[in-house]
């Protein structure tokens, strides 16, 4: 049989709450998109089974499009072995530890798997169809309940000695500061963190009578307080608000600016929910970087906001064999 030209990857996105597969191609098409909630599968095998019976679907549906496929790209929320395929664990998936799922995926379906962390797979989908096209050095940031990094050196992703690299959520900010998560004291996500963010602001509505655009856009509500909300009341010219987004890019900005001095990047690109905040983030955040960077690398940096939407898990997964 004649050799097809890879055309086709399986990008899946194997996220804490929702599970999303589709196959892309090397214009970051997306065909036969599939999402399921990962809660639904309360163990691992159900959970790996599901996808592989998806996957195997896909390939039996249409076998010259079958011959085409040239593997499985996975992007994890947790610790990976990218050489060698290795889970080690998975951050908001409870029973994944140690598990070999390249070797599983191929023996279920045939074909290669490459597995990787779920911010590297998004920083390479920014970097090869995003905001970072036609970057060489680039940092990728993801703002959300976690704060993720990666890093492309020289037009490579960067992942370390033992593949942990862009670990910038616990850069630590702050020797006396709270406890973080990891174990660490005052790392950057303790402060910046969407729940961290949000409880900042909802500290200093209790104390000041400020923060009404806030409140009357949660329609009185403390607990529909979100970054979104923050954001709009901010644009509408509450105090409050500005404020708490100016602290936000101060503390992001400072460990950013020193990144910048570090690796003297063409573009830093910010993703994930809070980066959706636009204005009232980035204003701020572009004044805090350029006061704190040096002139060459200050001058020449690029922060743009991320461009893809919610495929570029899957885009990124499959990017993994582009
Ligand atoms: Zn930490």
């Amino acid at each position: 049989m004649k050799k097809v030209r890879d055309k086709y990857y399986f990008g899946i996105d194997l996220g804490g709450t929702v599970t999303k597969i589709g196959l892309v191609d090397r214009k970051s098409n997306v065909f036969e998109k599939i999402t399921f909630s990962t809660f639904a599968y309360n163990s691992k095998q159900k959970l790996l089974h599901h996808i592989v019976k998806n996957i195997n679907e896909v390939l039996q549906k249409d076998s010259k499009r079958k011959r085409q496929v040239g593997g499985i790209g996975l992007g994890v929320a947790g610790l990976v072995n990218f050489e060698n395929g290795l889970i080690y664990k998975l951050t908001n998936i409870p029973g994944w530890k140690n598990v070999r799922i390249s070797k599983i995926l191929k023996k279920e379906t045939g074909l290669p798997v490459l597995v990787d962390n779920d911010v590297n797979v998004v920083t390479l989908a920014e970097f090869i169809f995003g905001a970072g096209r036609g970057a060489r050095n680039m940092i990728c940031l993801t703002l959300g309940t976690g704060v993720g990094g990666g890093l492309i050196i020289e037009g490579e992703l960067f992942r370390g000695s033992s593949y942990s690299a862009g670990e910038i959520g616990h850069f630590p900010l702050n020797a006396d500061g709270p406890r973080c998560n990891c174990g660490s004291y005052g790392c950057l996500e303790r402060y910046i963190g969407n729940r961290y963010f949000v409880s900042r602001v909802l500290e200093k509505m209790k104390i000041t009578s400020k923060g009404n655009k806030i409140l009357k856009l949660a329609q009185g509500k403390f607990s529909e307080i979100n970054p979104k909300i923050i954001a709009q009341a901010a644009q509408r010219g509450d105090s409050l608000a500005s404020e708490a987004w100016c602290e936000f890019a101060r503390d992001l900005g400072l460990v950013l600016a020193g990144l910048i001095n570090f690796l003297n990047p063409d573009v830093v690109v910010i993703g994930g929910g809070m980066a959706k905040a636009g204005k009232p983030l980035f204003e701020p955040l572009r004044k805090v970087v350029k006061k704190f960077t040096l002139g060459i690398p200050g001058n020449t940096v690029k922060i743009r906001k991320a461009q893809l939407k919610d495929e570029n898990g899957i885009i990124g997964a499959a990017s993994l064999f582009f």
